[in-house]
C-alpha cells in the first residue's frame, strides 16, 4: 500500500486526504491543532466555495453541511455614491450556487471523518525536521500548511510574486440579524476608490446560519483601522463604523447585528505570494507543496478555498495516475505545472484588482450596469477565473466581449 504524508489539515489537504483513503493509500495527516482546538478557536477564513469546488467535494461524498448551509445565488456590485446613492451597481444570478461552511465546522469534522476512515491523524506542529523524517518513512510528502511558517521551506517565486508585501488590511466579522438582500441571496461586493472593498454574503458556522462580513481595507486608508480594536464587542463596533461611514446602504442591513460567537471575528494582513512548489530535504528527499503553500492569493476575489479544492483534486489524480511507479522530481514540478495552468489566471486575475483598475476592467464594470449578460459572464467567472483570459486584461478584446455581450440576450 502507498504511503502518503501530508502536512496540514485543511482545505487542501483533507481533501485530498480524504480522497487517497477512499482509494485505499495509507494516509496520515499532520494538524497542528484538533478537531475541538478548531471548533474552538477563532475563525479563519470566509471560505466562500464556488460551483466547481463544491463540486469537488459532492464527488467524494464530504459534502455533509451542504443542506444546513444557506446558499448564495448570485453576484452583485456597488460602487457607492454620495449618499445612500449607489454611483454604480450590476446583479446577476450564479449558473449554480455558492456556498461557505465555516472552516472550523468543516475541518474539524473531516478531521474526525479522516480518522473514523482509518487514516493516522497525528497531532504535531510539524517543523522541518519532522518533514525530512516524513520524507523518509513514505512515498510522497505533501505541505499543505497554509500560510503556517513551514510554508518558508519552500522559495518564493519572484517572477510570479509582484508583490512583496500586503495590498490590504483584512477583517472578518460573522454575524447574525442582518437584514437580507433582496431579489436574491448574492456576495454583496462593495468598491470605495482609495479606500477599500467590503463584501458579504450568507454562511454556516459553529452556531447555525450566519452572514460573514469580509473587510479589505487599502493600507494606510480609513479602512485599515483593526489596530486599535481590543475586543470582539469593539470589533462590531468597528464593523458598523465602516459600513455606516463608506457603505452606508449595507450599514442599514446591519442595525441589529451580533456577533455569531466572539470567536467570530479576525484582522490581520499578508502579502500575496506565489512559491516554488518543490523543496529539498536535508536528508535528500523531496516535498510537494499544495494550496496556499504554493499560491497564497488575497481574499479579494475570494479565490483560497476553490483554488485549495482544485489543488487537492488535481493532485488527487495526479497520484492515482502515478500507479506504482515513485513520485520523482520530473512528477513534482509537472503535478505543479497543471495546477499552475488553472491557478495562473487566479492569481492575474486577483492581483489585477488590487492596483488601481486598468481602464478596459473600469469599463468591463461600467457596461456590466447596462449589459446584464456581461454582468452574469463577470459573476461566473468566480466559478473559473482562466474564463477571464484574454478579454479582463487587454482593451482590445474587453472591448469585443462588450459588444459581443451587448448583442446577446440576457
Ligand atoms: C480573511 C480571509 C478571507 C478569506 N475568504 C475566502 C473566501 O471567501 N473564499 C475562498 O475561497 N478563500 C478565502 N480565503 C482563503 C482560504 O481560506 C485559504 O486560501 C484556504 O483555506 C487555503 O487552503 P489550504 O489547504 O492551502 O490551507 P488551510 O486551509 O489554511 O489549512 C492549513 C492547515 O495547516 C495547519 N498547519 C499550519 N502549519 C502547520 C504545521 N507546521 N504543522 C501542522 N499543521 C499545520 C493549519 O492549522 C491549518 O489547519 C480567505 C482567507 C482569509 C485570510
Amino acid at each position: 500500500m502507498r504511503k502518503v504524508a501530508i502536512i496540514g489539515g485543511g482545505q487542501s489537504g483533507l481533501q485530498l486526504a480524504l480522497g487517497l483513503l477512499q482509494n485505499n493509500y495509507e494516509v496520515t495527516v499532520v494538524s497542528n491543532r484538533t478537531p475541538e482546538q478548531i471548533m474552538g478557536g477563532r475563525v479563519t477564513s470566509s471560505q466562500f466555495m464556488f460551483h466547481d469546488s463544491l463540486e469537488n467535494e459532492r464527488k467524494l461524498e464530504i459534502n455533509f453541511w451542504e443542506k444546513k448551509c444557506p446558499i448564495t445565488d448570485g453576484i452583485a456590485f456597488t460602487i457607492p455614491g454620495p449618499d445612500k446613492t449607489k454611483a454604480l451597481f450590476w446583479e446577476a444570478k450564479l449558473d449554480h450556487y455558492g456556498q461557505s461552511v465555516d472552516q472550523r465546522v468543516k475541518f474539524a469534522g473531516w478531521m474526525k471523518e479522516f480518522a473514523k476512515r482509518g487514516g493516522n491523524l497525528v497531532i504535531q506542529d510539524a517543523g522541518p525536521k519532522d518533514v525530512d523524517s516524513y520524507s523518509k518513512s513514505h512515498d510522497l510528502v505533501v505541505v499543505a500548511a497554509g500560510k503556517g511558517e513551514i510554508n518558508r521551506l519552500f522559495e518564493r517565486d519572484a517572477e510570479k510574486s509582484p508583490y512583496d508585501q500586503p495590498m490590504r488590511a483584512l477583517a472578518l466579522t460573522y454575524v447574525k440579524k442582518m437584514i437580507p438582500r433582496k431579489p436574491f441571496t448574492a456576495v454583496s461586493f462593495n468598491l470605495v476608490p482609495g479606500v477599500g472593498e467590503y463584501f458579504v454574503f450568507p454562511a454556516l458556522t459553529t452556531t447555525g446560519p450566519c452572514e460573514i462580513m469580509v473587510f479589505e481595507g487599502v493600507p494606510g486608508g480609513p479602512m485599515d483601522c483593526w489596530n486599535d480594536v481590543k475586543t470582539p464587542e469593539e470589533h462590531l463596533v468597528k464593523s458598523k463604523w465602516v459600513l455606516d461611514t463608506f457603505m452606508p446602504l449595507e450599514g442599514e442591513r446591519c442595525r441589529n447585528v451580533e456577533l455569531t460567537d466572539n470567536n467570530g471575528i479576525l484582522a490581520g494582513r499578508f502579502a500575496p505570494v506565489v512559491r516554488k512548489p518543490v523543496c529539498k530535504l536535508p536528508s535528500g528527499g523531496l516535498a510537494l507543496g499544495m494550496g496556499d503553500v504554493v499560491a497564497t492569493n488575497d481574499p479579494i476575489t475570494g479565490q483560497g478555498s476553490n483554488t485549495a479544492s482544485k489543488a487537492a483534486s488535481i493532485y488527487l489524480q495526479r497520484i492515482l495516475e502515478r500507479g506504482n511507479k515513485p513520485f520523482d522530481p520530473p512528477w513534482m514540478p509537472q503535478t505543479f505545472d497543471i495546477f499552475w495552468d488553472y491557478a495562473q489566471w487566479v492569481v492575474r486575475w486577483t492581483n489585477s484588482l488590487l492596483i488601481p483598475p486598468a481602464p478596459q476592467i473600469l469599463q468591463l464594470m461600467g457596461a456590466a450596469s447596462q449589459i446584464p449578460p456581461l454582468a452574469a459572464k463577470i459573476a461566473n467567472g468566480f466559478n473559473n477565473p482562466p474564463d477571464y483570459s484574454p478579454w479582463w486584461f487587454d482593451q482590445a478584446q474587453a472591448d469585443n466581449m462588450i459588444k459581443r455581450m451587448a448583442g446577446s440576450t440576457p
